[in-house]
């Protein structure tokens, strides 16, 4: 990460006492986060640590402009310095990916997943019927046809990575709006390599005749073969949405390249901008010209007005994703992830798909006797900050769940190398050996309370203390 400490810890420091003045929980509430985040080994694979450029792009007068609509085409005046920002942010992102379109406004992973339904619904099923009657818009219908024409969104559908392997709520499961918006059906894993089953998908979605095919996930530690999932799609008429939110950073850093890329596969690819890609908290969507001109209609359509100074930071973000050092750094978030992995295993974890080849390790809490939910408590008073997860056909529900999901991007960031994720796997390792789950009145073990052997949680803060202060975050800045 860049050296900028001093002329930061000027900055904040003047930033934080105006804050002060004003509501001073805030500014307290601010210093305590760095404290915080400095202080704990974070391991939540979607987090990570935006660079103090990133941060300082974001606390602009950018927040107050209005600016709906896309670039040369607002609906308010007055937007010049906006349309430079998302065409700069645009442009960084279209030649990062090696995309012919780029929409930087969404807000976050979800927003730009809504996006992406959207402008497949506007592109596959609103303009054939429009084009059919005649008409240049929805208000042109007559009600009848609208009608009709409202039927028959509701009778799309969608295929994604069920859950409980790693997908995302936003690949059409009930609780979320898109399972409200489409039929579903979920793809899942091999049960003896806990691989995706590439032969088994394209069976299933020959008989789902899905309108969209999902690729993505949030829990799946390993690589996706876009070549194939386009080839299904192809098959079954499909569009292949690519859901990047996680490992955006290692599609950036060309870690995944070929057929592994899914950029030159997808018809859209939308992502987040905070996890593996380490810009601040947002989202994009990529597509081919055939769906540019839906996903350029995403604000004010699905999205709410553009946050300018976010967009801003996404051009700065996507800058430095376009380096050689965020190459190496990418590269390293890929090979500390097999460290880890390798770490876990010699020490006798179990591994959901044996191991990872990307930026995530799924540990099966299972053989330690404990739920995910036990692991992440205990893993926590020992500083040590996850999160639970489920794993495939998980025995303890999606709320207790036997599995703890860690990644390397954030530690990776502060400098973390071999060395240390080998130690942070005897780290694990050692916390979660140390907890028993607490037996129940009924004499089976509890899900939820458990106790962590004595010294345990001491021993471990002390040595991660170690390898955090070798390895600080934001060298140098100082904020009070
Ligand atoms: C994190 C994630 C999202 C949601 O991103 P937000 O920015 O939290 O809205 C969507 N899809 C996948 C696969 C994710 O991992």
């Amino acid at each position: 990460m860049s050296d900028l400490g001093s002329t930061a810890s000027d900055i904040y420091r003047n930033v934080l006492s105006v804050i002060e003045g004003v509501e001073p929980r805030i500014a307290a509430a601010t210093r305590a986060e760095l404290t915080d985040q400095r202080a704990s080994l974070k391991l939540i694979a979607s987090e990570n640590y935006a660079s103090l450029p990133v941060l300082m792009t974001m606390g602009t007068w950018f927040s107050d402009k209005y600016a709906e609509g896309t670039i040369g085409h607002r609906f308010y005046a007055g937007c010049q310095n906006v349309d430079t920002v998302e065409s700069v942010a645009a442009e960084h992102a279209r030649e990062l990916f090696g995309a012919e379109y780029a929409y930087v406004q969404p807000h976050s992973g979800i927003d730009a997943n809504l996006v992406a339904y959207w402008s497949i619904l506007a592109h596959r099923v609103e303009s054939p019927v429009l084009e059919r009657l005649g008409a240049k818009n929805v208000n042109e219908l007559s009600e009848d046809d609208w009608e009709t024409l409202r039927k028959s969104f509701a009778e799309q559908r969608v295929m994604g990575m069920s859950l409980d392997v790693g997908g995302h709520l936003t690949h059409g499961f009930r609780p979320n709006i898109s399972g409200k918006m489409f039929h579903q059906r979920s793809y899942g894993t091999n049960a003896e390599t806990q691989l995706i089953d590439y032969d088994k998908l394209l069976a299933d979605a020959r008989a789902f005749k899905p309108l969209i095919l999902v690729a993505g996930y949030s829990a799946y530690p390993r690589r996706v073969n876009f070549a194939k999932m386009r080839e299904i799609a192809d098959e079954v008429g499909a569009t292949l949405f690519v859901d990047m939110a996680h490992f955006a950073g290692l599609v950036a850093g060309k870690v995944f390249t070929g057929e592994e890329d899914p950029v030159p596969y997808a018809h859209l690819v939308a992502s987040t901008t905070h996890k593996s890609l380490r810009g601040p908290r947002g989202g994009f969507v990529l597509a081919t010209p055939e769906y540019a001109p839906s996903v350029d209609r995403g604000c004010p359509m699905v999205l709410g007005g553009p946050l300018s100074h976010i967009m801003a930071a996404k051009a700065v973000a996507f800058a430095e994703a376009r380096t050689d050092s965020f190459r190496d750094y990418a590269a390293k978030v890929a090979d500390n992830a097999k460290v880890l992995a390798e770490g876990l295993l010699k020490r006798g974890a179990t591994l959901v798909t044996g191991g990872t080849d990307n930026h995530l390790v799924l540990i099966d809490t299972g053989s330690f006797g404990i739920t995910g939910r036990q692991a992440e408590s205990a893993l926590l008073d020992s500083g040590i900050v996850t999160n639970r997860n489920s794993v495939p056909n998980d025995p303890n529900g999606a709320w207790y769940t036997t599995g703890v999901r860690i990644g390397t991007p954030a530690l990776t960031s502060r400098g973390f190398g071999a060395d240390e994720f080998d130690k942070v796997a005897e780290l694990i390792v050692d916390v979660l050996a140390n907890t028993t789950a607490t037996t129940t009145a009924a004499g089976t073990p509890g899900k939820a309370k458990y106790t962590l052997a004595d010294g345990v949680a001491d021993r471990t803060k002390a040595a991660s203390a170690e390898l955090l202060d070798a390895n600080p975050l934001y060298p140098g800045l100082a904020v009070s």
